[in-house]
């Protein structure tokens, strides 16, 4: 009798729990966070952002440009950035796109931080250690043609998350529709997305 009566105990616990849990989830909207780097770029991107290409391959020369449009024009927010276009003085530059194709496999491009004077500031798990002047951006070529051919979206894509990364703005793990998505070949985006336009306001200012 005893051991009936515990049964219908737990039974009566599981009803009192179980809808809850689906009422829970079924109500909770899809919140999730966007993440920053904790410092900052202290490049005067209101009056003057240039890249500089190196050495990546002229296949590359109009996702870099699309890209760069792109962050400057999203579509959904006003950001403070001065439209970005290609200067062939290599010291006007903030960001800087080289070839890369020792990168680890798997690795499509990196983004590294430097200072004034040339240090690279970066932490063991790739975010800059301090405040920021300039970027550099390697771009595996071969391992992105091996995997995306000519897509020249997947393309676009890479630069685009290249120069988030030189914004301020970290993985979203938690997010493919993000071009900050760690994973190029699970992202669903195709451009600048509604939140990353958000990302780059909240980090740089604007509306
Ligand atoms: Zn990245």
């Amino acid at each position: 009798m005893k051991r009936k009566l515990l049964f219908a105990c737990l039974i009566s616990l599981f009803c009192i729990i179980i809808p809850k849990n689906v009422n829970a989830l079924e109500a909770q909207p899809r919140y999730f966070t966007y993440y920053f780097y904790e410092y900052d770029w202290t490049w005067n991107y209101r009056q003057a952002a240039y890249y500089y290409i190196v050495d990546t391959s002229s296949i590359w020369n109009s996702a870099i440009s699309q890209a760069a449009q792109n962050w400057f024009h999203t579509g959904y927010h006003t950001n403070p950035l001065y439209p970005m276009t290609r200067t062939y003085i290599r010291t006007d530059s903030p960001m800087d796109f080289y070839k890369d194709n020792n990168l680890s496999d798997g690795t499509n491009g990196v983004t590294n931080f430097f200072i004034k004077g040339g240090t690279q500031v970066q932490g063991p798990t790739g975010a800059p250690s301090r405040n920021w002047l300039y970027c550099k951006i390697y771009i595996h070529e071969d391992y992105f043609q091996e995997y995306y051919g000519d897509n020249p979206t997947k393309r676009k894509l890479l630069i685009i998350h290249e120069m988030g990364h030189v914004f301020g703005l970290a993985h979203q793990p938690d997010n493919p529709a993000s071009v900050m998505h760690n994973w190029l070949n699970t992202t669903t985006a195709t451009a600048v997305s509604e939140i990353d336009s958000l990302g780059l306001v909240t980090k740089l200012g604007g509306v």
